[in-house]
């Protein structure tokens, strides 16, 4: 996973190593970076605004002969990565469930993102990892647009022995939400998982849907579905939802296939928000909570 990141990140240590630290060698080292991350699927605004920060530290830095110029660079890269993932902060979902459920209320969880990037696979991955770790779980079929959705949803909870609470396809999602949430108080069941639709994110009336859902059923969490094979999109899918709707934080899928690996590191950069999960394969049990520290580590 993410080797061309772990390369560009490299590359640039060793460019900045037979170069200087200064002038124009820096310059062309520098940009030479900024293309990499690109290359690597990190979006655009943020390889400029990441690297134009390296460089910003780097300037006037007064560096001994003897120092290790490309340990410089790493180390101003480093804790530009590290204070962007510490900002995003990390995030225990089971523990959040388990507090809140103490108080007899469920734990609300809504789920965003456009069709195809893994919402629903991940609602349930979801499901079975709570439900492993003690919890009880009951879905929401808030997609009543998408022909198949109230079926595949169902599908896979019946697979994994959850209740989903669902309308006809046409009924307002929002409802649908409602009814999960006053099923969840009425059988005490812990979390609340809500699947909602869709369709392409430039629809405004989606945004305008889930703010509507959001606003209603107030979730304690919102989880934003990003597909980490569609790079550039991915981002500006999280930055839409999160100008929009607003996420709490994001569950990447199809890492396992993902050999660039920006889109973690840009959906952090660019919307503040953690990536919580990553979704590695098409099995219930391939969702792994996102270690930012690891990540890191094997970037830098
Ligand atoms: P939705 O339209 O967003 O609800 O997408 P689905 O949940 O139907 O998933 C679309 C496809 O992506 C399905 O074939 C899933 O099995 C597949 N998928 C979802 N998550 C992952 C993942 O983490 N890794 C891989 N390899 N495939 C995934």
């Amino acid at each position: 996973m993410f080797d061309r990141l772990k390369q560009a990140f490299s590359s640039i240590a060793t460019a900045v190593k037979e170069k200087e630290l200064s002038g124009e060698g820096l310059d062309k080292a520098i940009f030479d970076f900024q293309l990499s991350l690109i290359e690597s699927d990190v979006a655009q605004g943020v390889a400029e605004a990441l690297t134009a920060e390296v460089q910003k530290s780097l300037a006037g830095t007064r560096v001994d002969r003897s120092a290790d110029l490309s340990e410089v660079v790493g180390e101003r890269l480093a804790s530009a990565l590290k204070a962007a993932f510490e900002k995003a902060g990390t995030v225990d979902l089971a523990a959040s469930v388990r507090e809140k459920s103490k108080g007899g209320e469920p734990y609300i969880i809504l789920f965003l993102g456009i069709n195809g990037t893994g919402k629903t696979t991940s609602v349930a991955k979801l499901a079975s990892f709570l439900k492993k770790r003690g919890l009880s779980v009951v879905c929401a079929a808030g997609d009543t647009h998408r022909p198949g959705a109230i079926e595949q949803l169902t599908e896979h909870a019946d697979r994994l022995s959850l209740k989903v609470v669902s309308q006809r396809y046409g009924a307002d999602p929002a409802a649908v939400g409602r009814d999960g949430v006053l099923y969840a108080r009425a059988h005490h069941v812990d979390c609340l998982l809500i699947d909602t639709a869709g369709r392409m994110q430039t629809n405004q009336n989606l945004m305008e849907e889930m703010s509507k859902i959001s606003r209603v059923v107030k979730p304690d969490f919102r989880i934003f579905v990003a597909d980490a094979l569609t790079g550039n999109d991915a981002v500006s899918q999280a930055e839409l939802f999160n100008q929009h709707v607003g996420f709490d934080g994001a569950i990447l899928t199809k890492s396992d296939a993902d050999v660039r690996g920006g889109a973690a590191l840009s959906i952090v950069y660019s919307t503040g928000k953690p990536v919580i999960f990553l979704g590695v394969g098409q099995g219930y049990d391939d969702l792994v909570p996102f270690d930012s520290q690891k990540f890191l580590g094997s970037l830098l």
